[in-house]
């Protein structure tokens, strides 16, 4: 057995995930429109997009019928911690999907965070964000959700 320690290191992507920034969301930033593969992929790209304040990335990922002229990112906000719950669809095979999530932020009044149930749609290959509802109105016990 060695002691053999590589580079990997459990750095921990802006999103959470144990891939590190430059291997989880940068290289989907980077791509431009919403390379992500998944529908979950995109969502947390997007997460950490408004980490590090990427406007470009958060308008060519979203939807064309949807998107802001310009991005609202709230004055003295700080984005600390994503977590999924849950996903539907969303796949490299499926058209849609939705994505639940809880984002952790801390404003100057305090801890805070945001529930929301993202819906996303395929566009020529590429994953982009349509909406989202408050996840809080979302029964964690009820399989048959809405379809919007
Ligand atoms: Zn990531």
């Amino acid at each position: 057995m060695t002691t053999q320690a590589n580079s990997a290191t459990t750095e921990l992507c802006l999103c959470g995930r144990s891939l590190g920034f430059e291997t989880c969301c940068q290289p989907i930033h980077r791509s431009g429109a919403g390379l992500g593969i998944t529908a979950e992929a995109l969502m947390r790209a997007r997460y950490s997009a408004y980490v590090i304040g990427n406007e470009q990335f958060l308008i060519d990922s979203w939807h064309p019928d949807t998107r802001p002229a310009a991005i609202d990112f709230t004055p003295g906000i700080r984005w600390t911690g994503l977590t999924v719950i849950d996903t539907v669809d969303g796949g490299g095979l499926d058209s849609e999907g939705t994505v639940e999530f809880v984002a952790q932020f801390a404003t100057a009044d305090g801890p805070n965070q945001l529930h929301e149930v993202s819906s996303f749609v395929r566009q020529g290959g590429n994953w982009v964000y349509v909406d989202g509802k408050n996840g809080s109105s979302v029964k964690p016990d009820n399989q048959n959700r809405k379809v919007l």
